[in-house]
């Protein structure tokens, strides 16, 4: 149920004003930093004197509460740059904003009441028309200033702003849904999985439940694969330098990468991806035209490096298992190819119970690699796929990756959220790199067409995202426990 209308991003934004005012006439020496409307909500960062608690929400929220009910104006002023930083003396993190102007920026402050704020608007025209019952403060949690750990720790207020009291408690109650369904509460009551920050954060232990329902989902996902023409591969964990440098993951992917280790003075990677390892099955021999398109799956645990802040329960782990695979064909074969893995991907969404499906379409960013030619080609093959599966989509235009067009899918849960899950991504790069050639059927020797795509993405996420649609009470095909035995202790006996 998200309602993002431009009014309410008014609204939500003007409440955060309404904030950072009654933080400021209880705590004269905060420093107030930046307070923009969110999802359903809005924030408000501030430097303060003391730790806030929960407790003193409600003070804040009763203050706010008489800002609304004195009905002041939001007045727009476009001052010079002298002025502003005169106005804004006190505030750090005001003036850096100021100084971070490019010189021809008209600045302009709003003011209400005996509040201050350097910003662009929009807002509501006065407080009064905020509903002083539609809005509820929600939490405070740490945040840094601009997001980077190197500066100064800031104290966020969260808070949820709506229309009315009525619209305002149909979002808590699904707040209090998604609270119900997190699926690192069940995961731990069902006893599904579990993470240990001792033993490594972001890894995932896969309890026998869990385990129970992954590989009934993996066996699924593989005889789907075979009935759809793919072939399995497995390949290793780790793969030299020499891979990730041909590859070009050294240079561009680095940060996500682990530390090297070392074996017989040679630099080996964890792997982040499974795409070097496939192509080398494919350069394992010389290709012709006749034995594709090529399509292998693998069921391929990778590693990334995530912020240790970033890590959340099964969505956003350090080492994930995704269910990827390679399609490597011919020009002539792609839009036949790329229509099969879209039905394929709806098909395995079905079957999990989805079905309610969108399509992100991205094209060609400024630069890229690869020709023209073929950056159209692909695009239409996509277009071609996502049209005769009418499938509702939208289109990021100039929004792809350096590499190739893409479609992303998403799907929508049982609370109405949307996941981003399935990546059909186009590659015009690694057959270069690799240098990836067939014989074609009149002798020549050509490049191939490479296609990457995760339809669930990662096993963990998947898991997630399907504990909470289904808020644990799976399906009987996938649950852990179809009937249980109780055991019965006849009298006399131990
Ligand atoms: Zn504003
Ligand atoms: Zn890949």
């Amino acid at each position: 149920m998200e309602n993002n209308s431009d009014q309410l991003v008014a609204l939500r934004h003007s409440m955060s004003h309404v904030m950072a005012e009654a933080v400021l006439s209880i705590y004269p020496q905060a420093k107030i930093a930046i307070g923009p409307a969110i999802d359903n909500g809005f924030y408000y960062d501030f430097d303060l004197p003391e730790a806030l608690k929960e407790e003193d929400l409600k003070e804040i929220r009763k203050k706010m509460k008489k800002i609304i009910s004195g009905n002041y104006s939001f007045e727009k002023r476009v001052v010079s740059r002298a002025e502003a930083l005169k106005m804004f003396s006190g505030q750090p993190y005001k003036l850096e904003l100021i100084n971070e102007l490019p010189g021809d920026e008209q600045i302009t402050i709003y003011t209400q009441n005996t509040f201050i704020d350097l910003c662009r608007g929009p807002h509501v025209e006065k407080t009064g028309s905020l509903a002083a019952d539609g809005f509820k403060l929600l939490s405070i949690a740490g945040a840094y200033w601009r997001g980077d750990e190197k500066k100064q720790m800031l104290t966020r207020i969260y808070g949820t702003a709506w229309q009315s009291r009525e619209e305002l408690n149909d979002y808590l109650d699904h707040l209090k849904e998604i609270e119900k369904r997190d699926h690192r509460t069940l995961g731990k009551e069902l006893d599904l999985y579990s993470t240990h920050e001792n033993a490594g954060a972001g890894l995932i232990y896969w309890h026998p439940k869990g385990a129970r329902i992954r590989s009934i989902i993996e066996d699924f996902w593989r005889r789907e694969h075979f009935r759809n023409g793919y072939e399995l591969v497995y390949t290793p964990h780790i793969g030299r330098s020499w891979l990730w440098q041909t590859s070009g993951h050294l240079d561009f992917y680095s940060e996500s990468m682990y530390a090297p280790l070392s074996i017989d003075d040679v630099d080996y990677y964890l792997k982040p991806m499974n795409c070097p390892f496939h192509i080398m099955i494919y350069k394992s021999s010389l290709r012709s035209y006749r034995e594709l398109p090529f399509r292998w799956a693998e069921l391929g645990t990778v590693y990334r490096y995530e912020r240790s802040g970033v890590l959340h329960g099964l969505l956003r782990v350090r080492g994930f298992t995704q269910d990827d695979a390679h399609i490597i064909c011919t020009p002539e074969q792609i839009e036949d190819e790329i229509l099969k893995v879209l039905r394929f991907s709806l098909f395995i969404w079905r079957s999990f119970g989805f079905k309610e499906i969108k399509a992100y379409l991205a094209t060609a960013p400024e630069k890229y690699v690869g020709d023209e030619q073929m950056w159209d080609q692909a695009t239409e093959s996509l277009k071609k796929a996502i049209a005769e599966e009418s499938l509702e989509y939208e289109m990021d235009e100039g929004g792809g990756v350096f590499y190739g067009p893409k479609i992303d899918l998403k799907i929508k849960d049982a609370l109405g959220r949307e996941w981003q899950m399935t990546t059909i991504q186009f590659d015009f790069n690694l057959p270069e790199r690799f240098d990836m050639t067939y014989m074609a059927a009149d002798g020549s020797v050509k490049r191939p067409y490479m296609v990457h795509r995760a339809l669930l993405g990662s096993l963990e996420r998947f898991f997630g995202v399907l504990i909470e649609h289904y808020g644990g009470a799976f399906p009987v095909w996938l649950a852990p426990v179809q009937a249980a035995v109780i055991p019965v202790q006849w009298p006399g006996k131990p």
